[in-house]
């Protein structure tokens, strides 16, 4: 038998920073389990829940859920998984959700996609998703083999109502705000690892070979 470690990762960046994109990758390389914060909360938009109807003018404005509200939904998900490790993608995203996180797990290492502001105002406005899966192309770079279909289910691809290009403003302000002393949290705490560029595919190499180093047990069975 592998003897593994479990690692407990985040992933952080701006909003359409490519976290979605890097994220499915790191999952599918090294069997992480990929929780994502704004697909939680888009399925119970979508189901109509309590929580998502109440969650979804906030959403739909460009800012940030309640923090109670958003810990209690990932700290739940957290506990449903029994084996493996996990990414979180999405969640922290204030300081006081990196509390309630710390207060429960030990977070291993915290992934930082450092893209310029004018990148991610062009790129969000060609992004396309699958909303069911999450599952996100670019028109520019990781188009769909058929324009405007899923690869995988042949389903229809659409425009989130939050990338209009007001509402990546607003977005933007928020992640300075409220998500950037997430950043500083983990510095200081040593775990953060940044890695800077303006393309997914070019920033993805280095983050795959950051995470083979991390878990060689799981990079061999990869391999
Ligand atoms: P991207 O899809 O590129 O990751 P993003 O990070 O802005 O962009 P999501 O993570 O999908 O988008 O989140 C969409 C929206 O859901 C956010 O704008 C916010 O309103 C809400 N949301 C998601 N995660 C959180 C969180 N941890 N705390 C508060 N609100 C959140
Ligand atoms: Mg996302």
């Amino acid at each position: 038998m592998v003897l593994q470690r479990v690692i407990r990762a985040v992933i952080m960046g701006p909003p359409g920073s490519g976290k979605g994109t890097v994220s499915a990758r790191i999952t599918k390389t090294f069997g992480l389990n990929h929780i994502s914060s704004g697909d939680l909360l888009r399925s119970n938009i979508k189901e109509k829940t309590e929580l998502g109807l109440l969650m979804k003018s906030c959403i739909d404005q460009g800012q940030l859920v309640p923090d109670g509200i958003i810990s209690r939904l990932i700290l739940n998900d957290l506990r449903t998984i029994d084996h493996g490790g996990w990414l979180l993608d999405g969640f922290p995203r204030t300081v006081s959700q990196a509390e309630a996180l710390d207060q429960v797990y030990v977070v291993d290492t915290v992934i930082n996609l450092n893209v310029p502001f004018q990148t991610i105002k062009e790129r969000l406005t060609s992004r396309w998703t699958h909303i069911p899966s999450g599952r996100v192309y670019n028109t520019d770079f990781n188009p769909p083999k058929v324009p405007g279909i899923d690869d995988v289910t042949g389903d229809a691809l659409v425009q989130r109502d939050d990338d209009r290009p007001e509402t990546v403003t607003r977005r933007l302000k928020a992640y300075e705000n409220q998500t950037e002393p997430v950043l500083e949290y983990y510095r200081s705490k040593g775990v953060l690892e940044t890695f800077s560029g303006t393309e997914t595919n070019k920033i993805w190499p280095h983050v795959e070979a950051f995470f083979h180093k991390k878990i060689p047990s799981l990079s061999q069975r990869a391999a």
